[in-house]
């Protein structure tokens, strides 16, 4: 399957997969330990970029641009600056409105800073997702509070746009200090917060720790009452909720992340990477060599795809507007539903009215301040395929 050249595409993931260390808890597609394979990474990203821009009819102009990974912070920066050369030689970024690079404590050293400048880098992410070190790194995840301070410090004041990532429920962390954590945290120079429930994917590390009980998960209940209060303490200061997980100051909500909750076209380079076209769904190959191979010859390197049924367009629109503080549009989930699914979507609409775990308001359907955290199941009901 490939990419539709046609798309309206005006976003770019860049995925950087090296980590120093692998933590427990990560599902993404990371690699530690393969830092050898940089250079020929980047070149076969290069040729992957320079392809796909090729085979547009016109230069495109971008809007935004997000660089994740892996800790895209160890890309070296002789490379990361060819990539932007790259990327101001390849398509129209003279409108772009946001460029996030995502950073992790600790990979940090003082004269990268300048490098992202040059490089027009405008949005730092931050994973930070604990302060507290011994749990982190009983996860493997070798990151230090102090490093998480040191680097905020280095960041203000050189970009105004800093969000960081956090995870409510880590095994260890006590509900106090969780609480001081965030009255910490809103002090923080930065304009945007991302917060996460702990997700114990199948395959990782935790899995198997969580399985063979070496690792006890807090309760669920107690998560999602620190989930509600944070979301509180957050809004006191002065970040407002956007979407589930998002929070920010006034004007810095993520552009690039609002695209795909709108879902609007954009195109994934790198291992891993998934693109959307605007009917299909889109993976690159995970496998590290079987990519740059691929890119060597000048081949496509997708392992998945996927063209979109109406139920699964229903369903994604479905769960995007509940997420995201819009609300679902009732005529679009409805449309195509046959007489009788319409009358059960009805009823079961009707039915979580009733429970106040929705509301219905202008034809669109809001999740209740106290069931944000049911998106899934409350999208999955609704769901009368
Ligand atoms: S730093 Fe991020 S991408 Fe790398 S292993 Fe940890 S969670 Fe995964």
């Amino acid at each position: 399957m490939r990419y539709a050249t046609q798309a309206q595409t005006e976003s770019l993931y860049i995925h950087w997969p090296f980590c120093p260390y692998k933590c427990h808890f990560c599902p993404f597609v990371a690699l530690a330990g393969q830092d050898a394979h940089m250079p020929e990474y980047h070149k076969a990203l290069i040729s992957e970029l320079t392809r796909f821009a090729a085979a547009q009819e016109h230069q495109m102009p971008l809007k935004t641009i997000y660089i994740g990974g892996g800790t895209p912070s160890t890309w070296p920066d002789q490379l990361l600056l060819d990539m932007f050369d790259t990327l101001r030689n390849t398509f129209d970024i003279s409108l772009i409105s946001e460029i996030t690079l995502e950073v992790n404590p600790g990979t940090v050293r003082p004269e990268q800073i300048a490098v992202w400048q040059q490089a027009g880098i405008s949005r730092i992410s931050i994973g930070v997702q604990s302060l507290n070190d011994q749990v982190l790194q009983n996860l493997n995840r070798m990151q230090s509070a102090s490093q998480v301070r040191q680097l905020l410090k280095q960041l203000a004041g050189n970009f105004n746009s800093i969000s960081v990532d956090i995870i409510v429920g880590l095994p260890g962390v006590s509900e106090q200090e969780w609480k001081d954590f965030i009255a910490e945290l809103v002090t923080w120079p930065i304009m945007h917060v991302s917060m996460y429930f702990l997700s114990v994917h199948e395959g990782t590390p935790l899995y198997f720790r969580v399985a063979r009980k070496q690792i006890t998960l807090p309760p669920d209940e107690g998560i999602v009452d620190l989930y509600y209060w944070s979301v509180e303490a957050l809004k006191n200061g002065g970040f407002m909720q956007y979407e589930v997980s998002s929070f920010a100051k006034p004007g810095f909500e993520s552009q690039h992340n609002q695209m795909y909750w709108s879902r609007k076209p954009f195109k994934g380079i790198g291992i891993g990477a998934w693109s959307f076209d605007g009917k299909a769904r889109i993976q690159n190959e995970k496998i590290i060599e079987k990519y740059i191979k691929a890119q060597q010859e000048g081949l496509d390197a997708v392992c998945s795809g996927e063209e979109l049924t109406q139920e699964a367009v229903r369903l994604e629109q479905l769960m995007l507007g509940l997420r995201c503080m819009r609300g679902a549009v009732i005529s679009e989930v409805m449309d195509g539903l046959s007489q009788e699914k319409q009358e059960e979507f009805i009823h079961r609409l009707t039915a979580l009215e009733e429970k106040k775990i929705i509301s219905v308001q202008e034809k669109r359907i809001f999740l209740a301040p106290t069931s944000l955290a049911l998106e899934n199941e409350v999208a999955r009901y609704l769901s009368v395929e």
